[in-house]
């Protein structure tokens, strides 16, 4: 019954493939797992992903949130006191685990670690800390203007722990921001490309509540990023269908929970973009007429 997509656990008709051996799991099974590993082989299930986009993400539009799912945070300062501030609740709310020196980042002999997270592997990127009592983050959220550090002297050192980081991951997501000048996250997204990581595309989601339950996405016009969804469309091409869902079930606070909702969005995007290069070229002969008849008059 090698064609068989019973959930191996409670043999329900919907079980996804989630590891390379074989085994199929249902998404209610795969929520009850107490470790994120394989029922089958006891391989873990976790990807390793790197989250390219803006490293602070919008908050209530006026501070920014650190998303420690989605960051590694550096720090320059050995005070204990400040590390346990930056780690308490009702400030940063950071794991001691996601926590880096900056000594660490610099010394490029050695690899940067990777952090575990439940249901995945973040690889990067790095937030890099500004240790100003006053840049102390408030309910997981900055207020100061200048939380990250200036490392405007050591931006030949970032590039290349970026690379490392990129090339560690399996999957690579990139959010797009409303004010479209992630430049950074989108030449990443051409090294992602080549090396074949699996190609994910997503809008910045902008928090609107305290509880950072309610959120937004953004107004983008997604149909100039067509190319880019092109890209996600072919990386997906070389997963087996069946493991698609779980690519995209993994990716912690996306917008889509399953494969194919997320492929219709990209293909929406290739459609928007064709539609709007048709309405231009009506336009353009419409023009066109209107140049004939006024600039050959007489
Ligand atoms: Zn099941
Ligand atoms: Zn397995």
């Amino acid at each position: 019954m090698s064609n068989s997509i019973l959930c191996n656990i409670c043999e329900c008709e919907i079980g996804l493939k989630w590891c390379s051996c074989g085994s199929k799991m249902c998404g209610s099974c795969v929520e009850k797992l107490e470790k994120f590993e394989c029922v089958n082989c006891r391989k873990s299930l976790k990807k390793q992903i790197y989250f390219a986009g803006k490293i602070l993400t919008n908050y209530m539009n006026y501070s920014r949130n650190i998303d420690i799912d989605r960051r590694i945070v550096i720090l320059d300062t050995q005070d204990e006191k400040y590390i346990e501030d930056l780690c308490y609740k009702k400030n940063g709310d950071i794991p001691i685990s996601s926590l880096f020196k900056f000594t660490e980042f610099l010394n490029l002999k050695n690899k940067l670690p990777v952090v575990e997270h439940e249901k995945h592997i973040l690889t990067g990127p790095c937030l890099i800390l500004n240790e100003d009592e006053d840049s102390l983050p408030q309910h997981g959220c900055f207020y100061s203007c200048f939380p990250t550090k200036d490392i405007s002297t050591r931006v030949s050192i970032l590039n290349k722990r970026n690379m490392e980081m990129i090339k560690k991951c399996d999957i690579f997501v990139l959010t797009i921001n409303e004010e479209l000048d992630c430049f950074c996250a989108m030449k990443e997204w051409g090294v992602a490309l080549s090396n074949n990581k699996i190609l994910v595309i997503e809008e910045e989601i902008n928090y609107i509540d305290d509880s950072m339950a309610t959120y937004d996405y953004s107004n983008i016009d997604m149909s100039e990023f067509y190319t880019f969804a092109q890209d996600s469309l072919d990386s997906f091409e070389n997963i087996d269908v069946l493991m698609r869902d779980d690519i995209i079930k993994t990716i912690p606070k996306f917008k889509f929970h399953d494969w194919i909702t997320y492929k219709c969005w990209l293909q929406s995007i290739i459609n928007e973009k064709t539609t709007k290069e048709q309405t231009y070229s009506d336009l353009d002969s419409d023009l066109g007429e209107y140049h004939i008849g006024s600039y050959h008059i007489g």
